[in-house]
């Protein structure tokens, strides 16, 4: 796993330019906002992230990729520091659940499905979106707020098509077979 969030001074001057106070207290992030309302922030040259879990790994430590960066806030474009905290995949469920974010499914995901996050379209364009070497798993998580596992999983068409299929929701597009195998070679270049 590479180091993701590291900031040089450069990255950092420019971090605090994509954001405005609000009368909350809230940093909202006025530059890219990915399909879920997050703010996206691009480390260095090429690699997109999460902007409030790049400011959360930048003033705390390194992430690991199964926790999840929540706001107290419940402000997605957020990211003042002192509105998030860390926590676990079935944290954030909990917490959406509790602040009534969730839309309900059928059938119910269990909260420690990690696809539980993203909708049948998501998916589609996740796979659609991927390229290896230029929009990477590591890049696609980021942006979509999972693990690069999921997107990984989601991309080699594994668990995803099956639950989609059992959920039978109009959401759902068609899923195609016959999607672009995994290979060592995608694996080596793209982590
Ligand atoms: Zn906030």
């Amino acid at each position: 796993m590479s180091k993701l969030y590291s900031m040089r001074q450069h990255d950092l001057n420019r971090f605090h330019k994509k954001y405005r106070i609000a009368a909350s207290g809230c940093w909202e992030w006025h530059a890219r906002l990915n399909q879920c309302g997050y703010g996206v922030f691009v480390v260095g040259h090429s690699r997109a992230y999460l902007a409030h879990r790049v400011v959360y790994a930048h003033l705390f430590g390194e992430l690991k990729p199964k926790q999840c960066v929540l706001h107290k806030c419940d402000n997605r474009r957020c990211v003042n520091p002192a509105h998030l905290w860390v926590g676990t995949q079935a944290d954030n469920v909990r917490d959406m659940i509790a602040k009534k974010r969730h839309k309900p499914r059928t059938p119910q995901h269990g909260e420690d499905n990690p696809m539980a996050k993203l909708t049948a379209a998501q998916v589609a364009e996740i796979r659609r979106r991927y390229r290896p070497r230029k929009i990477t798993l590591a890049m696609l998580g980021e942006e979509f707020g999972v693990s690069q596992a999921t997107i990984s999983m989601i991309v080699n068409s594994k668990r995803w098509r099956r639950n989609g299929a059992e959920a039978g929701s109009k959401r759902c597009s068609p899923m195609k077979p016959g999607l672009k195998k995994w290979s060592e070679h995608d694996r080596r270049t793209t982590e």
